[in-house]
Parts: C-alpha cells; structure tokens; sequence
C-alpha cells in the first residue's frame, strides 16, 4: 500500500520518514483582505523532509540563524527575513514554513493531513521572486544552508 511519505528520507539523519513527519516548503503566495486574511498559494514547493521534532528543529534552528527577521508576525505588512524591506503580504511574496504532516492515505488516495505550520520566513522580491510556474529550486538563493 503506498502513502503519502513512501521513499521520503529525512534530511538531517536521512532515515526514512515515519508515519509523522515533518516538511520545509517555500510558497508563493497572496494573503488576501479581511479578518484573518486567506492565503492564496500560486506555487508551493517542499524543500527537505525531516523525520521528526528533533530534526526540524535542528533545521529550524539552523535556517533561522541565517535570517535577519525570523518568524514573521501575522500582520499584513512584515519585514523581509533577509533585509528587512517591507513586504506586504496582500501582494505575491514568497514564504518559508515548517508543516507537521500525519499519513491520512487510505488503500484508494495517498493523501497526508497537515497537524501543526508555522512560517519562518518571508522574502521581498528582490531577495525570492514570487513563482507560478514549477521550477527547481536553489536553496543557495535564500541564503539557507540545511
Ligand atoms: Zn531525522
Ligand atoms: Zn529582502
């Protein structure tokens, strides 16, 4: 039966992910208007998988280091991580967050429900530019070092 985390490996220790595990994603999103705003994602792309608490967090700890700004407020304009230039976020703008994932497949669907995010980091566009389309990503160009 396959699931959501199958020839997945973690990448601090690179054991294979258990059935919770943990995911570093960078969006390009829009928060729209309103109370709390609604996260429109336009392009959503997983960087590395960590096998569990310990390991996100010490990929946590290592990414935060390198930022200026760490975990943005949920205000509509923040600083960038990087350089700290305003970024609103009602425009696109490119976010980094850890998610919590639980393997929710079933025999039919391979499918993963999201327990527990966080962002830790947003960029202005002359530090990330926004992406619709699918492309690799190069972890150089924010500066992390996982
Ligand atoms: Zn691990
Ligand atoms: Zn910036």
């Amino acid at each position: 039966m396959s699931n959501s985390y199958q020839v997945r490996y973690c990448g601090v220790c690179e054991h294979e992910l258990p059935h919770g595990y943990f995911s570093l994603s960078k969006r390009s999103q829009t928060v729209t208007g309103g109370e709390p705003g609604v996260v429109l994602v336009s392009h959503d792309n997983v960087l590395t998988d960590f096998c569990g608490q310990e390991c996100a967090d010490y990929a946590e700890a290592a990414i935060s280091s390198t930022l200026t700004s760490a975990y943005p407020t949920t205000a509509k304009t923040v600083p960038c991580s990087l350089c700290l230039r305003a970024v609103d976020k009602t425009a696109p703008h490119v976010s980094v967050g850890m998610s919590q994932f639980e393997d929710a497949s079933e025999p039919w669907l391979v499918s993963a429900r999201v327990v527990d995010a966080r962002e830790l980091a947003v960029y202005c566009r002359s530090c990330a530019e926004p992406r619709r389309t699918s492309e690799a990503f190069d972890m150089s160009e924010l500066g992390v070092a996982v």
